[in-house]
């Protein structure tokens, strides 16, 4: 792990009422935990935790507003510089990315034998088809462009 992420996993009070995650996360992201995670060096058990509310951590940790949600409601941000979640959550789907733990996903049965189109390789259609998948349904994502944007080529894959 580098210096940086240390850091900021070390200045994480995790707080039992975790306002980060209750107030400020639409996804519900168990933030706490997967920051307590990281910094004991369990990283792929941080990504499992994260990635049963989210698919695309490397972008939302880049691109979402943090400081409207998650880290707008750190404790730490009362009288300082709240935690930076955002680039602890990328760094946890970054790994997971080039370790391709993505791959080790369970998938429960519900949706066997449903085959299901989603329309749209956005964020939202990739969540979508992400989560269906992972029940179990064959999950089709139509796209107006011939292919999805480079950097999200890998997630198509795993459909
Ligand atoms: S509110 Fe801030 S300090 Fe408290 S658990 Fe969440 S990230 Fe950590």
């Amino acid at each position: 792990m580098n210096e940086r992420i240390k850091q900021y996993t070390e200045y994480c009070l995790n707080c039992p009422i975790k306002p980060c995650s209750n107030k400020g996360c639409p996804l519900n992201n168990d933030i706490p935990t997967f920051i307590k995670l990281t910094k004991d060096g369990n990283v792929k058990e941080a990504y499992e935790v994260l990635s049963k509310t989210t698919v695309l951590g490397s972008i939302c940790g880049r691109i979402c507003p943090h400081m409207k949600q998650c880290e707008g409601n750190c404790v730490r941000g009362i009288k300082g510089e709240p935690v930076n979640i955002g680039e602890i959550e990328a760094y946890i789907f970054d790994k997971a990315l080039k370790n391709e733990w993505y791959k080790n996903t369970k998938k429960t049965q519900e949706l066997k034998g449903k085959r299901i189109a989603v329309v749209g390789s956005g964020p939202a259609g990739l969540t979508c088809a992400d989560f269906l998948a992972r029940s179990g349904a064959e999950v089709t994502i139509y796209e107006k462009y011939d292919k999805l944007r480079r950097n999200l080529k890998t997630w198509y894959t795993r459909f």
